[in-house]
């Protein structure tokens, strides 16, 4: 069966095993980046980026994960994740992974809309409920970076070969659409 690891450090971890578990594939969770040779694909979870992204450095994963990239294994940020997969980020100074070829700016929707839901039309998979909870955007990419939905034209998912990130939480709905389309994209490696 198709493995997929849950990164572990901190924020909505259960939520994603469940949804993995429920869509046809294993969930597992990673608290340390040996375990990533026993998945096929990995979820970075939403959560707040800079605090994974300080233990990402301190439990060893920002290389193991780069790695884990390397290998071709298809990688998916949800919100804090989208973050860390970044290559960069509009303000402060982070760590971040780096890997994808967009600029995400964080907390972006502003106190009015910290949390909030959203219709959208996602490519590939259609109608879908959005959950956003203090959620960034995506306010840059560059060529090869395929837009898949965007709200009030705000781009809030993309996918880049085999990484797929978006701004909300689709872990946080009854809806598995969007985490089996990951597991299809971990299928076709
Ligand atoms: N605001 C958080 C951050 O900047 C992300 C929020 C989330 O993951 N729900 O890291």
């Amino acid at each position: 069966m198709t493995k997929i690891g849950v990164l572990a450090l901190q924020g909505a971890v259960r939520e994603h095993i469940y949804h993995i578990e429920e869509a046809g594939a294993a969930g597992k969770i990673i608290k340390w980046p040996h375990e990533l040779d026993r998945v096929a694909g990995l979820i970075i979870p939403g959560g707040e980026s800079t605090t994974i992204g300080k233990l990402m450095v301190e439990y060893g994963f920002i290389d193991a994960i780069r790695d884990f990239h390397a290998k071709g294994r298809p990688i998916y940020g949800t919100c804090a994740g989208m973050i860390l997969l970044a290559k960069r980020i509009t303000e402060g100074d982070q760590p971040l992974l780096s890997l994808m070829d967009i600029e995400a700016r964080r907390n972006a929707f502003g106190r009015q809309r910290e949390s909030f839901e959203a219709d959208l039309d996602i490519k590939g998979i259609g109608a879908f409920k959005a959950v956003f909870i203090r959620a960034p955007w995506i306010e840059s990419i560059s060529d090869g970076v395929d837009v898949m939905a965007e709200f009030d034209n705000i781009k809030v998912m993309a996918r880049q070969g085999s990484l797929l990130v978006s701004a909300f939480h689709p872990e946080l709905t009854g809806d598995l659409r969007v985490h089996k389309y990951f597991i299809e994209m971990v299928r076709e490696v």
